[in-house]
Order: C-alpha cells, then sequence, then structure tokens
C-alpha cells in the first residue's frame, strides 16, 4: 500500500455521512468507500432491506425515505443525529432513470444520421414532449430536484449551527449538456446545478459547503434497462471509449468531502471520460 493509500484511508475518519440512495448503484458504492476511509454511514433509500443490509455490514445504519417527501428526508437527518450526533457530510445521490424507449432510441440514432447527411427535412419527429403525461414529469422532478431541495434544507438546519458541513449534490452530464430523449431529466438535474450555486453562497460563510457532481454514463444498476444499441451508441460518444465506473464517482465525491477540498464550494465536477453527445 502506497503513503497516500495509507492517507486516504483515514481521510474520513469520525465523519458522519448521509447518503440518499445509498443501497445501490454509485450511493453503495460512496457508503462501502466512506466507510473503508474511517466515516460513519447513514443510508436513506426506499430499498430498505437492501440499505439495511449494506449498513449494518459497514457498521453504520438506515432508514427506509423516499426522498420525494420532506419528512421522510427530515427523519433521515434526525437518524442520523440521534445515532452519530452531527452530520459532516449529506450527499443527495437518490435517482431514477427515464425508461429507455427503443423504438424512439433508434428513431433518434437514424435521425442523427440524416442529419450528416444535411437532410434534416426527412427526420422523424420523436414526440418526447407531446406524449409525456403529467405524472412522469413529476415524478421525475419531485425525485430528483425536489429530494435535492429537501436534502440540502435538512442538512443545512444541522450544518450551519455546527458552522461545518459538506453537502453533494449528484446531478448529470445531462444536467450541462440536456438531451431531447429525457427533458424531465435533464431540467431536473440541471436545476440541481443552480440549486447548488444558490446554496452554496448563503452557506458559505457560515462553513457549509455545497458542490455538484455530474457523472457521466457510468455503470450501475440504472443503466440496466438500455438495449445494446442504446449502450453502443452512448459508449461512442464518450472520449476514453467505456462506461465510468462507480469507484471513479465515489473518488471525486470522496475528494469534494475531504479536507483537501475545503476551498471548494459551488462548484460543478464533471466526471464524464469525456462525453461529447
Ligand atoms: P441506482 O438505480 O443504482 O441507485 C439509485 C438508488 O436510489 C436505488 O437504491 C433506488 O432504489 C433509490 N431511489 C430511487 N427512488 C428513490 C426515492 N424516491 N427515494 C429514495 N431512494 C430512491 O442508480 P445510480 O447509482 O446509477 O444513480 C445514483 C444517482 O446518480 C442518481 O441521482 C442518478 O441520476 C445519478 N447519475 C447516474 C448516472 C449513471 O450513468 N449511472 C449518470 C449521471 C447521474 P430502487 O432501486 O428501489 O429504485
Amino acid at each position: 500500500m502506497t503513503a497516500n493509500e495509507k492517507n486516504a484511508n483515514g481521510e474520513h475518519t469520525g465523519q458522519v455521512v448521509v447518503i440518499t440512495g445509498g443501497a445501490s448503484g454509485l450511493g453503495a458504492r460512496f457508503a462501502e468507500l466512506f466507510a473503508k476511509r474511517g466515516a460513519h454511514i447513514v443510508i436513506g433509500d426506499i430499498a430498505e432491506e437492501a440499505a439495511h443490509k449494506l449498513s449494518a455490514s459497514l457498521g453504520g445504519t438506515s432508514i427506509k425515505c423516499d426522498v420525494t417527501k420532506s419528512n421522510d428526508v427530515d427523519a433521515l437527518a434526525q437518524h442520523a443525529v440521534s445515532h452519530f450526533g452531527k452530520i459532516d457530510v449529506f450527499i443527495n445521490n437518490a435517482g431514477i432513470a427515464p425508461i429507455p424507449n427503443e423504438e424512439r432510441f433508434a428513431t433518434a440514432v437514424a435521425n442523427q444520421m440524416l442529419r450528416l447527411e444535411s437532410n434534416v427535412a426527412a427526420t422523424t419527429p420523436l414526440n418526447v414532449i407531446t406524449d409525456m403525461t403529467d405524472d412522469e414529469w413529476d415524478h421525475m422532478l419531485k425525485v430528483h430536484l425536489y429530494g435535492t431541495f429537501y436534502g440540502c434544507r435538512a442538512a443545512a438546519r444541522y450544518m450551519t449551527p455546527q458552522r461545518s458541513g459538506s453537502i453533494i449534490n449528484i446531478s448529470s452530464v445531462l444536467g450541462l449538456r440536456p438531451t431531447a430523449l429525457a427533458p424531465h431529466y435533464s431540467t431536473a438535474k440541471a436545476a440541481i446545478i443552480a440549486l447548488t450555486k444558490s446554496q452554496s453562497q448563503e452557506l458559505a460563510p457560515l462553513g457549509v459547503r455545497v458542490n455538484a457532481v455530474c457523472p457521466g454514463y457510468i455503470d450501475t444498476p440504472l443503466l440496466a434497462p438500455m438495449n445494446e444499441l442504446m449502450k453502443v451508441a452512448i459508449v461512442s460518444q464518450i472520449g476514453v471509449g467505456r462506461l465510468g465506473t462507480d469507484d471513479e464517482i465515489a473518488e471525486m465525491v470522496s475528494f469534494i468531502a475531504s479536507r483537501k477540498a475545503s476551498y471548494c464550494t459551488g462548484e460543478i465536477f464533471s466526471v464524464t471520460g469525456g462525453y461529447s453527445g
């Protein structure tokens, strides 16, 4: 083990780290990495059993939490404080994927080919906006944007009196480069960036840092509903030629939560492997 790795292993000693959506994918990896580096882990997830199993294996705790419900998110923060006495890091990570529509994706790819031939007039309408229901729109914004707002608010209520803390919001590359195929997801993720910057200005003088991470396409269960054509098309737009790993995002989140990032607030950290879609 190198000296750097040894130091990293103690990086989060004694920190209390709350993770929404920590039962799966990125959130689960954050939990494992922070625990390995000395943190106390608190997971809030709708997947109650998986959250309990993981947190228990890491010596932490969990609570059922649906981030679309502000009472649940408040209860998560309260749960962390009653178990460990404080909150040092609050990661707003819970999320859902837009349900991929294979036919529409194939149409988008065909349209792209027509564009390359300068034949825009022949492209087929995607009808994403016109077919979207109120419920689809509302739920996407509720989980991502409202969930993140509830998390920021709950965390700030504990962090500002202690004059320290780090809030990390998981946005997406699609918040920076919106896609026509998922306007609700893109909008929610872009709004999280605005919320992050706004919150950081209010909380910086109070010792609380607020940052966002924009992962590119990362190999987690979130991508499971995608078919092979979708994955190939996406990877073809990633500079390094592959999907990202949960570790590659977890290392960035760990850095942001550490003392090394003491001058970082209101920042948007993009980790996309050179995605150019
Ligand atoms: P996963 O599906 O692996 O994990 C998401 C977790 O959040 C699951 O445990 C899920 O439970 C839980 N969850 C879903 N809805 C709620 C809710 N209302 N309240 C509480 N928990 C909930 O996805 P990822 O780990 O890939 O995604 C984590 C975050 O990263 C998301 O915000 C996502 O948008 C973002 N992201 C992911 C990218 C990727 O390529 N993977 C790229 C860019 C951003 P259940 O499994 O039961 O639904």
